[in-house]
């Protein structure tokens, strides 16, 4: 198969569940193969981008539904770089966006105090803010330490590189709660 568009490697697909809610993201090569073996329904083709052979063109499927009842929540405490992400890298007590060797976690309720690492108690921290809050309790400005419906990195990557008729489509199917969080990041 040969693509007749030239980013071929930004054409994903949005994949749904059972129950119309997204769960994944997936390749091209994927979502053409499900649908050639006849495991999902397509609800929608991209309106240009086509995936062809010498003797066939094939419409690119950006949002299929399977019959799963799989869903997006995160389960378990959160990494590290998932703070980060969600936070957008920027530090909560002072709203810098943060490189990687200014970034650091820190406990808004200190560990020494009996805070946990939660997703309610972890934030994306500079050094600076880090050391001069020690041991105290500051409230976070800028970045609302609450675990997230949807947030894995490589979608956040994936929803900044797809074209625009993509992201259009996809659109109406991301509850608007869970688009907030993809795209604010
Ligand atoms: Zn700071």
């Amino acid at each position: 198969m040969e693509d007749c568009i030239k980013n071929k490697s930004n054409l994903y697909c949005l994949v749904l569940n059972k129950s119309y809610m997204p769960f994944d993201i997936i390749e091209w090569q994927k979502a053409i193969t499900l649908e050639y073996l006849g495991r999902c329904e397509t609800l929608e083709y991209h309106p240009i981008a086509t995936i062809r052979s010498p003797s066939y063109e094939w419409p690119f499927p950006v949002v299929i539904k399977v019959n799963s009842i799989k869903s997006n929540a995160i389960q378990g405490p959160p990494t590290r770089m998932m703070i980060y992400y969600r936070d957008n890298f920027r530090c909560a007590y002072c709203g810098k966006v943060l490189k990687d060797n200014e970034i650091t976690i820190d406990h808004v309720i200190p560990k020494s105090k009996g805070g946990r690492w939660s997703w309610e108690n972890l934030v994306t921290c500079c050094r600076e803010c880090n050391s001069k809050k020690k041991d105290e309790i500051w409230i976070p400005i800028y970045v609302i330490p609450k675990k997230p419906n949807f947030l894995f990195p490589k979608y956040i990557k994936i929803i900044k590189v797809v074209d625009y008729f993509t992201r259009e489509i996809w659109i109406k199917y991301i509850p608007r709660n869970l688009l907030k969080e993809m795209v604010s990041i």
